[in-house]
């Protein structure tokens, strides 16, 4: 989607720091990350959120894609979360499915 950041980031027309890469996702660094490793997962073909996500197998290969992201930051063994904002209440930002890979410290629950 041409006026979509993330599909912009996927094209390379805007830089971002790739933490990991396959033919149908990509994961790079959060630009203001809320914790010591702070990486978002996309699918590359454009999916506006959560809500309009209907691919039950793109759904299961972005968290087993995203759980690579968190071996890869050596996260897994200590422990990481997986966030998904959808819409406003949910504090979606950027309308591009994303999965938010946190880890490095422990994380507080509620969520605020
Ligand atoms: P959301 O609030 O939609 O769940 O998350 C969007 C995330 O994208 C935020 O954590 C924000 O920091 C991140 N973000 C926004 N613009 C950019 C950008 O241009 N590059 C990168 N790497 N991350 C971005
Ligand atoms: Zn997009």
């Amino acid at each position: 989607m041409s006026d979509c950041l993330f599909c912009k980031i996927v094209s390379g027309e805007i830089p971002a720091t790739i933490a990991k890469d396959d033919p149908e996702f990509v994961a790079f660094r959060d630009v203001n990350p809320q914790a010591p490793t702070h990486v978002l997962a996309i699918p590359k073909r454009h999916v506006r959120s959560l809500n309009d996500l209907d691919d039950d197998g793109l759904a299961g290969r972005l968290l087993r894609f995203a759980k690579g992201v968190a071996e890869g930051e050596g996260l897994a063994e200590n422990g990481y979360r997986l966030v998904v904002n959808t819409n406003s209440d949910g504090g979606q930002t950027v309308w591009h499915l994303h999965v938010h890979i946190l880890g490095g410290r422990a994380m507080a629950w509620p969520p605020g």
